[in-house]
């Protein structure tokens, strides 16, 4: 349910009231995840590793020798088989955009796959999408929603909406004239490190506006990218310097670094030259038949 209180701040659900996950990995143990998939045609297959294989290739070549980013496979309205397919040849980030069909995915599909939801988030499903034993992250937090799980700390990362346009979800970047003790992004990234022990706050995320991906040039900088880099900074100067004590509270594991996922078919290298860490490709991989959210 939305909270519709005044303040932006208590427009965050406390975490008190998040959803917990109820359902344990152990409920899932005996169902031998996988074996209930239908196997997809080797026609299909083959389709499928030669796709993932030239985007895999394209990523890598796009992306900075020293660095690990992370390929999500975007398989919504994609049949189970299609994905097993790819978690055969090694593939084991999938992102889902329906809360609904994720659930049911996850139920039949291998427990080591992370799940990315990358939906627009509603929180009469959070319960549901809590509940999800292999859910790796949330992609899509945004004021109206926190949610928690009863493990290990659950992955989110903030929705910026970084061309302003209507039909887009996300919070408003930041940029050096931005008032960041009032902008809506540091005080969600402020409730989710301190009011919200089983969340980290992994990064931010975002959908560029088509137009942009299409008419970019080589030379060209994508604004939208260069706006959540912005963000990106600012947000953990921020952080690092109002809560030194919760630098564990933020940020990637390893690197302590807050992680940018923004890319898909049509502008993940553009995204990955401008310093993404997570790309998101679905009709490059599984073909042309889904839409793009904002369409
Ligand atoms: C569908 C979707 C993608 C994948 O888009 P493609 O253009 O098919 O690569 C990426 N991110 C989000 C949020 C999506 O909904």
């Amino acid at each position: 349910m939305k909270s519709v209180l005044s303040s932006p701040y208590s427009l965050v659900l406390p975490c008190s009231r998040c959803f917990t996950r109820n359902i344990s990995r152990r409920a899932f143990a005996g169902s031998m995840p996988g074996s209930t998939v239908e196997k997809a045609s080797s026609e299909r297959t083959a389709e499928l590793l030669e796709s993932l294989a030239e985007i895999r290739a394209r990523v890598k070549a796009s992306s900075p020798a020293d660095k690990a980013v992370t390929l999500v496979a975007v398989s919504k309205i994609k049949p189970a088989s299609d994905i097993l397919a790819c978690y055969e040849d090694g593939q084991l980030d999938f992102g889902e955009n329906y809360v609904q069909e994720l659930e049911e995915k996850a139920h039949i599909l291998p427990a080591d796959i992370r799940w990315h939801f990358i939906g627009t988030f509603q929180s009469n499903k959070a319960k549901i999408l809590a509940s999800i034993p292999n859910l790796f992250c949330v992609q899509t937090i945004g004021l109206e929603q926190a949610l928690s799980s009863d493990r290990s700390p659950l992955r989110v990362l903030i929705q910026v909406n970084t061309s302003g346009e209507g039909s887009k979800s996300g919070i408003p970047p930041l940029s050096s004239s931005s008032n960041l003790e009032i902008s809506e992004l540091v005080q969600l990234a402020k409730h989710i490190v301190k009011d919200c022990p089983r969340l980290q706050l992994e990064g931010l995320m975002t959908i560029g506006a088509l137009e942009l991906s299409l008419t970019a040039s080589e030379t060209e900088k994508n604004a939208d990218f260069e706006r959540l880099k912005e963000t990106r900074t600012l947000l953990e100067q921020h952080l690092a310097q109002n809560f030194p004590g919760d630098n564990r509270k933020w940020g990637e594991e390893k690197s302590g670094k807050l992680l940018l996922s923004m890319g898909m078919s049509s502008d993940f290298e553009a995204a990955l030259k401008a310093g993404g860490d997570i790309v998101r490709v679905g009709t490059g991989i599984f073909g042309q038949d889904q839409k793009r959210p904002d369409e």
